[in-house]
């Protein structure tokens, strides 16, 4: 087998998502020539755009939503120059609308510590009676164990790996109505499966480092471009600035010998590396080797029997405007977020860039019913009952949960509809799944990052970011 590239690069990365790329911008920093090989023809694996077939805008293949406690992520699109490409709101500032088409906010002032600004959020909120009110105090224990749990030494945990989000939310006096309102859109969202199925630990960690010391780290952090821009491209040229390079189309093998050298093989060429990072996501990392080597035998077993869990996104284009913020949740609904993704966009002009919308979609050359025309998109998470539904079904909830919560836009006409399911959106966190793998495997030389890597954090782009850096932290040393 000819090797070729033995000395070029030195460390190869396999996997350009999040995880990836963040993965080798950091061995690039360190000043390593690094080689990133992607199977897809796209960057940005499970946080990417793709061109809408009839409107040609770019469309994401899911709206993903950043936190202000997302701190490695953020300090990665500064690192890359994509810093601007996010719009954060100066504190957790949320529109709800029941499921009786009640509309409210709840608003967290910025100006007392946290957690105090989520209790003066919640004790202002009249969405709640004073009773569920009076329950989130309940939380402030378990908040702050959260937040302890992370400090060397602690000894109480904030929640158990046996209990379901549901049970420790109960545990905690919960009242029915401020789990429906606050705390299962929070924890669908950041856990993507019911609250009555998920492990309460993850969430826990969530809501430590949501309602840290810094009260703007629950803030609602949004990308301001369609996500391959927003962070996969400026990653890919930061890279290469840095004397590395990019492949897309290049699925990757891996084979280690007894001696741990290691070979990866993509489109015919072959390079023999000391270091490389695997930020491929638990579904593809058996399929990263023709012989599973024997030091990854178990880790290859518990990759294989992690399950899955789906986002189903259903994209309305309607003539005119029909929501008034950029985003808005629905709690109780199968929908249960719609997001206005120009106002998403425009949000990059009203932080006070001199970019304007169109500047921020030049790819928008055919939109659907004209500048006045309005793209929002509902999002499903935890979707496993609806996301086999064929697309008329799942266009036809949309728009029947859109109606409920407001009647108002009944008037406004429907110009295009497109469906997108990611069926393994994230992994599951119901207890009893396989232990999340550590970032050292046991050979040497070979690393993990993704996601499912055991960062504490569930499946998001956080976890992803903090798994790529310790990745190359215990890479380049
Ligand atoms: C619809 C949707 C909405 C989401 N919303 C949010 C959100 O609001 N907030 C949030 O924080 N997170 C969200 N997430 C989760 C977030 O997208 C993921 O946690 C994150 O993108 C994972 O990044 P990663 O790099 O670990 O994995 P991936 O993005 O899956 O990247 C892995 C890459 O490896 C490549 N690959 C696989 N096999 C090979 C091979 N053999 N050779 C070369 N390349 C290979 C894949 O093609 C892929 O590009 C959402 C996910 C989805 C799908």
């Amino acid at each position: 087998m000819a090797v070729a590239g033995v000395t070029a690069y030195d460390v190869l990365v396999i996997g350009a998502g999040f995880a990836g790329l963040s993965a080798a911008a950091r061995c690039a920093t360190r000043g390593a020539r690094v080689l990133v090989l992607e199977a897809r023809s796209r960057l940005g694996g499970r946080a990417t755009a793709f061109p809408d077939r009839e409107t040609g805008e770019l469309v994401d293949n899911g709206q993903h939503v950043l936190l202000g406690c997302y701190t490695e992520t953020l300090a990665f699109l500064r690192d890359i120059g994509a810093i601007d490409h996010v719009s954060a709101q100066p504190q957790l500032s949320v529109t709800m609308i029941d499921r009786h088409g009640r509309r409210s906010r709840l608003t967290c002032p910025t100006s007392l510590p946290s957690p105090l600004h989520l209790l003066a959020g919640v004790f202002e909120w009249d969405a709640l009676s004073w009773r569920d009110r009076w329950s989130v105090l309940g939380m402030v224990t378990p908040i702050k164990l959260a937040r302890r749990e992370r400090l060397p030494g602690a000894q109480r945990k904030a929640a158990s790996s046996g209990e379901t989000v549901e049970s420790w939310l109960i545990r905690n006096g919960q009242t029915a109505r401020i789990r429906e309102m606050l705390w299962d859109p929070l924890a669908l969202a950041a856990l993507n499966q019911p609250p009555d199925r998920a492990a309460a630990p993850a969430f826990a960690r969530v809501l430590g480092e949501m309602f840290g010391s810094d009260p703007r780290a629950a803030a609602i952090v949004l990308p301001t471009k369609p996500l391959h821009l927003m962070y996969a491209e400026p990653a890919r040229r930061y890279v290469e600035r840095h004397g590395g390079t990019v492949r897309m189309s290049a699925a990757a093998k891996l084979r280690v010998d007894s001696d741990s050298r290691i070979t990866v093989t993509a489109n015919g060429e072959h390079w023999s590396a000391k270091r490389v990072i695997s930020a491929v996501p638990w579904f593809a990392l058996p399929d990263l080797f023709d012989a599973v080597p024997a030091p990854l035998t178990d880790l290859v077993h518990r990759a294989r029997t992690m399950e899955s869990c789906p986002i189903v996104t259903v994209n309305l284009w309607f003539n005119r405007r029909i929501i008034d913020e950029p985003f808005i949740g629905l709690p109780g609904r199968v929908m249960q977020w719609v997001f206005d993704k120009r106002l998403v966009f425009g949000l990059l002009r009203a932080e006070g860039a001199s970019a304007s919308l169109a500047e921020a979609r030049p790819d928008r050359p055919r939109a659907a019913a004209g500048d006045e025309a309005s793209h929002v998109s509902l999002v499903s998470s935890g979707a496993e009952r609806i996301v086999s539904r064929p697309n008329d079904e799942l266009i036809q909830l949309a728009h029947q949960e859109l109606y409920e919560a407001m009647p108002e836009i009944r008037s406004a006409t429907v110009v295009r509809t497109t469906v997108v399911r990611e069926p393994r959106a994230t992994f599951s966190l119901a207890p009893g799944q396989p232990a999340r793998p550590a970032t050292e495997t046991g050979v040497p030389g070979f690393f993990l990052a993704g996601d499912w890597i055991d960062t504490g954090l569930p499946a998001t782009i956080e976890s992803a970011v903090r798994s790529g850096h310790r990745a190359a932290d215990l890479c380049i040393g």
